[in-house]
Order: C-alpha cells, then sequence, then structure tokens
C-alpha cells in the first residue's frame, strides 16, 4: 500500500515511518515531487482542518492520503490559541514570538489556573472520497518561564502532567508516549492494520 503523507515537517515523517515499521507500505512525500495541491487551513477546529486536507489532496493525487492539525489549548484563553497556535503572534510568527506572547498574555494567571492541552487531529482519506479522523490530547499546564529547548513550539514551556515535566525537558521517545501527537498515530495504526 502507497501511503502519501502530507507534511513538510520531518519530526512528523520520521515518526510516522516509525509506526509504521514492519507493515508493507511505502510512504510518499513532497519529496518524491509528487504535484499536490496548495490547500488552505482556514476552518476553525483541528478536524475540519485536517480532513479538508487530506481529502482534497488524496483526490487530486489518487493516493491515499494522511495529515495532521494539532495546536494548543489553553483554558483561561477559552482553548486560544488552538487552530492559530502557528501564527499567534501574528505577522512573522515564530515559536520565540508565540511563547513571548503566551507568556505575556497569562502574567496575570496564578498557576492553578494555567492549565492547557495539545491536540493532534490525524485525518486519512482515500482517493473514493472516504475520510477518517483520530484525536488525540495531552494534558499539562503552561509554566511561567521557559524549561529546557527540546522539541518545537511550545514545548519548553508545557509541563506535561503525564510526564512531570516540561516537554522542553522531555526527549523524544518520553515525548511521543504521552503526546496528543503519538496518541492520534497510534488510534491511526490500527485503521490502517485493519485495511491491510
Ligand atoms: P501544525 O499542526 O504543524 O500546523 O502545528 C500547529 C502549531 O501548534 C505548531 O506550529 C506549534 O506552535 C503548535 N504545536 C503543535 N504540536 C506541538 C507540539 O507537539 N509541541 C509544541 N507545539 C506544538
Amino acid at each position: 500500500m502507497k501511503i502519501f503523507l502530507a507534511t513538510k515537517n520531518k519530526g512528523k515523517i520520521k515518526d510516522f515511518e516509525k509506526l509504521i515499521e514492519g507493515l508493507d507500505i511505502q510512504i510518499l512525500t513532497i519529496l518524491d515531487n509528487i504535484n499536490i495541491p496548495d490547500v488552505i487551513e482556514d476552518k476553525e477546529t483541528f478536524e475540519e482542518n485536517s480532513a479538508k486536507k487530506a481529502s482534497e489532496i488524496a483526490k487530486y493525487t489518487g493516493i491515499i492520503t494522511i495529515s495532521d492539525d494539532s495546536g494548543l489549548c489553553v483554558d483561561v484563553l477559552n482553548g486560544e490559541p488552538g487552530v492559530y497556535s502557528a501564527r499567534y503572534y501574528g505577522e512573522g510568527a515564530t515559536d520565540e514570538l508565540n511563547i513571548k506572547k503566551l507568556l505575556e498574555e497569562l502574567k496575570s494567571i496564578k498557576k492553578d489556573d494555567r492549565t492547557a492541552y495539545f491536540v493532534s487531529v490525524v485525518s486519512i482519506a482515500f482517493p473514493d472520497g472516504t475520510v477518517k479522523s483520530f484525536r488525540g490530547e495531552t494534558k499539562g499546564e503552561i509554566l511561567f518561564k521557559k524549561e529546557g529547548n527540546n522539541g518545537f513550539g511550545y514545548d519548553p514551556v508545557f509541563y506535561s502532567y503525564d510526564l512531570n515535566k516540561s516537554f522542553g525537558l522531555a526527549t523524544p521517545e518520553e515525548k511521543k508516549s504521552v503526546s496528543h501527537r503519538g496518541r492520534a498515530f497510534r488510534k491511526l495504526r490500527e485503521e490502517i492494520l485493519e485495511r491491510l
């Protein structure tokens, strides 16, 4: 079975390769020079964005396609930055600037009220138009300052309740065992196994 992985993120490609190790699946990515349409992530939920991307690409290429949409939801901010996590700072957003804005927004919020969770929704779409989505979440709280520099995005300021330390201090293996993406990918694996 051939599966197209709709991401430029090398970390996500590696994670997926590990997940399907030993299965009779050939992974294709944009590095294989596959022509794909430009899909705009303009929806208001992770599910809609993830499913839209996977199904538009699957229909266009005729290849089974997997995509994901993820982000950080902070309870006291009513779930923000949510689907806008990557561009939270606005024009010229970087991980560093997004974290800066988040810490600024939360500066008067006490520890107990800084609860947050990461969400990842992974979708698999088939050229016939069928699409299935799987959601993974992981809970924690936003620290007052960065702890560690591992990972990416908001990892240094996210204290994981599963690991009892920040994702910035976690090894890739530790993070994967409890992360939103790890959880969603493991559900997807079950689906793929049923189809093989
Ligand atoms: P995307 O789903 O790759 O577009 O990611 C959306 C954004 O959510 C990223 O740019 C990060 O800011 C944030 N994010 C998603 N997953 C993680 C994670 O595992 N750690 C830290 N930040 C994340």
